[in-house]
């Protein structure tokens, strides 16, 4: 059992504001490490010691390894909490992080490896009995006839996808055999050219199923727990826009068996830490996506209705604290709903930069906002757009919801554009109100 006295946190935005806040509450000093735009803001302020690790680019300070690794060493820290994007699911990282005598908080190397690579993750969970969606994860053969009967086998529509794909890149639908060599073409040259890696894998794909995702957090001793669902399927070009939880219409048998299921796996890989198992929801079945080994964006809605703080609980593990919870005593209460706010151009939704001059965040019971953003704070071009998190939780859906329109309502924001105005549209939308919700529904709503 342990306990570390300093972590350095190898990321930044809101998510270094948060894992802050965490440590803080541990009783943990931290270092955060900065690009030079970064230098005033006020994360960097806040923690107790900061380094500068580069010029603004991600590929010269958030990405740079040595330059982490060092300022770990300056700073005599014990631990690196890599946060998520960035480094956090980069094998090479986590290694040298160890190989340098500091603790990764997350899992092994090996495992974050296995994950990243979407066919072996596919490959591995099959074989620990999670339920996939059909497809070919074998290498694609080069005669055509052969991959257009491996494809037929399927049955149109299918996927192509990348097996080192990741934040919605990588992907491509194709809907029938004139469009298949071609697209697997396409799918390999980009993914070569964007992750290195021109290996991909055909699956069948699903027109409408929801995306829920299940938390995990699994220590170092063997105990597994899953805090249940998250329904993640507002998205925009597969990415996340609104999540909530419990997701409608999953029965708590449902839950329990998927939940166990996961839990399962995690303990036959000797999963370390927090991580989340995504799925394809269509016809009443789960089917596994992939894994994401580290902290997510919408993480504080299972905060919200299971009361556990997950990166504190990220911390513990790493320190080779057994897990105190045990799976009977995560109990889901009410419901919780999160809207990512993203400094983004309303119409065409290119990322909108800029100085930032109101910054009037809302309040009230039940409402969080995590943002390091505030008045007179400049979003830097060369980041996510993301500028903040409202995470509101009601005794139920209808009440939540209510929480989340009043709360955007409350919210104000001058001087960038913002994509607000379509939180706003959706959370009074009816069909949302209704919960029929699919991966396309924003899709659909916008007319794309
Ligand atoms: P990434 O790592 O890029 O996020 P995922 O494999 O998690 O990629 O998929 C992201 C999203 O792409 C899913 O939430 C879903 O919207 C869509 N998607 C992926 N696979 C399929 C499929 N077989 N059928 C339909 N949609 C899919």
């Amino acid at each position: 059992m342990g306990h570390f006295s300093k972590i350095l946190i190898a990321n930044r935005g809101e998510i270094a504001l948060r894992i802050q806040r965490a440590c803080r509450e541990l009783d943990i000093k931290t270092v955060a490490v900065h690009s030079t735009i970064d230098e005033e803001a006020k994360y960097v302020k806040l923690a107790d010691e900061s380094v500068c690790i580069g010029p603004s680019p991600s590929k010269d300070s958030y990405l740079n390894i040595p330059a982490i690794i060092a300022a770990a060493e300056v700073t005599n820290s014990e631990a690196i909490h890599p946060g998520y994007g960035f480094l956090s699911e980069n094998s090479d990282f986590a290694e040298q992080v160890l190989k340098s005598g500091f603790t990764f908080i997350g899992p092994s190397p090996s495992v974050i490896k296995t994950m990243g690579n979407k066919i072996e993750a596919k490959k591995e969970m099959e074989k620990l009995g999670i339920p996939c969606i059909p497809g070919y994860t074998d290498k694609i053969p080069s005669d055509q006839k052969a991959i257009k009967k491996i494809a037929s086998d399927i049955g149109y529509p299918i996927i192509i996808k990348a097996a080192g794909g990741g934040g919605g890149r990588g992907m491509k639908i194709t809907r029938s055999e004139d469009e298949l060599i071609e697209n697997l073409q396409l799918t390999k040259t980009e993914s070569y050219a964007a992750f290195g890696d021109a290996s991909v894998y055909l699956e069948k794909f699903l027109e409408s199923p929801r995306h829920i995702e299940i938390q995990l957090l699994s220590d170092n001793f063997g105990n597994v727990i899953h805090l249940g669902e998250r329904d993640c399927s507002i998205q925009r070009k597969h990415q996340k826009l609104i999540e909530e939880t419990p997701a409608l219409g999953i029965t708590e048998e449902e839950r329990e068996k998927i939940g166990a299921l996961c839990t399962e796996a995690c303990k036959k890989i000797n999963y370390q830490g927090a991580g989340t198992m995504e799925f394809l929801y269509y016809d009443k079945n789960f089917y596994f996506i992939e894994m994401n080994t580290r902290i997510q964006v919408e993480h504080p809605i299972t905060e919200s209705v299971t009361g556990v703080d997950l990166v504190q609980e990220q911390i513990k593990i790493a320190a080779n604290v057994p897990l105190e919870l045990k799976q009977k005593d995560i109990k889901f209460n009410g419901h919780a709903i999160e809207c990512r706010i993203n400094a983004e151009d309303s119409n065409t939704f290119m990322p909108s930069p800029g100085k930032i001059l109101v910054w009037h965040t809302p309040g009230g019971p039940g409402v969080r906002v995590d943002s390091h953003v505030y008045a007179n704070y400049v979003v830097p071009a060369y980041y996510d757009s993301m500028i903040g998190k409202i995470i509101v939780y009601g005794k139920n859906r209808k009440q939540a919801l209510e929480k989340m329109r009043v709360a955007l309502s409350e919210m104000i924001i001058e001087g960038i554009s913002t994509n607000l105005n379509l939180h706003r549209e959706l959370i009074s939308d009816p069909a949302f109100k209704k919960g029929k919700v699919h991966i396309n529904f924003l899709n659909e709503k916008l007319n794309l």
